[in-house]
């Protein structure tokens, strides 16, 4: 959230440079500038329609701004393709929970990106799948239908989808909806823990104010229209060790026990 492109040795993730979105004549987003840096963590927070759901798809490539620039890793977002850098945890009621696949389809989905949703699966697919469902510990869900599940389980699958690819950010929406407060507090738990000893920058929209707040601090760094930024910024590269999930999947298996 800092006004240069690149401060220090931080690269910038995600840019917004004067952003507008409008659904027809509706104006959702007006005069939106922001510069997320590596290993940032931002807390959106914001009523219902205030255009939180708006601007994490214009980040994702889904929705188009109606004006002004949006940069991915310094790369204009329409020209970006290196989509497997970015995981993405859409909001729960954007799924149908009648959708016929099984758990290890959903996670597998995670790979195609957006252009390759016909890609043979190869071996190296099948152990990055069987990875993220080892790390999120549901390996023994792995062919179930994903609208068997409870709540907790499936959030555990899209996490693991969203996971797949190793990404460099995570964006999610709403993560903890619609389950119990013990799964969440595991969850922010864990989010916390990819945070401060893996090499992930966050964008977390939450309704939670205390989990925000707890984590990143009671002031909003940012506020436009109704949406506000909290943001907690790099910590020390000396807690950050890991430079990615699989290499301590041990421990972060162990960390997230408590979904379990
Ligand atoms: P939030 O995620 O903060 O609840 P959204 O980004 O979902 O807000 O929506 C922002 C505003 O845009 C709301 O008033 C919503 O009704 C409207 N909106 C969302 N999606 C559409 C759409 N596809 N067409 C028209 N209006 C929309």
């Amino acid at each position: 959230m800092e006004p240069s492109m690149n401060a220090g040795c931080h690269q910038s993730i995600v840019t917004l440079d004067d952003v507008f979105f409008f659904y027809e004549n509706k104006k959702v987003i007006e005069h939106l500038s922001f510069n997320i840096l590596e290993r940032d963590f931002v807390g959106l927070i914001g009523s219902n329609g205030a255009g939180k759901t708006t601007l994490l798809k214009m980040i994702v490539g889904l929705l188009k701004p109606s004006q002004g620039q949006i940069r991915l890793f310094g790369q204009p977002v329409s020209t970006f393709r290196d989509w497997e850098r970015i995981g993405y945890v859409p909001q729960k009621n954007a799924f149908n929970p009648l959708f016929p696949a099984t758990v290890r389809e959903v996670v597998l989905s995670g790979l195609y990106g957006k252009k390759n949703m016909f890609r043979r699966i190869g071996k190296a697919d099948q152990q990055k799948c069987e990875e993220a469902l080892y790390v999120m510990r549901i390996e023994d869900l792995a062919d179930r239908r994903i609208g068997q599940l409870s709540g907790g389980q499936q959030q555990r699958v899209f996490l693991a989808r969203a996971l797949i690819n190793n990404p460099e950010l995570l964006i999610l929406d709403e993560p903890t909806v619609g389950i119990d407060a013990e799964t969440q507090a595991g969850f922010f738990r864990m989010i916390r823990h990819m945070h401060q000893h893996h090499h992930i920058t966050f964008i977390m929209v939450s309704h939670d104010m205390d989990m925000v707040q707890s984590y990143i601090g009671t002031e909003p760094i940012q506020k436009s229209g109704s949406l506000s930024f909290y943001v907690k910024h790099t910590h020390e590269p000396e807690n950050c060790k890991e430079t990615n999930l699989t290499h301590s999947m041990q421990q972060l298996r162990e960390k997230i026990e408590v979904l379990s």
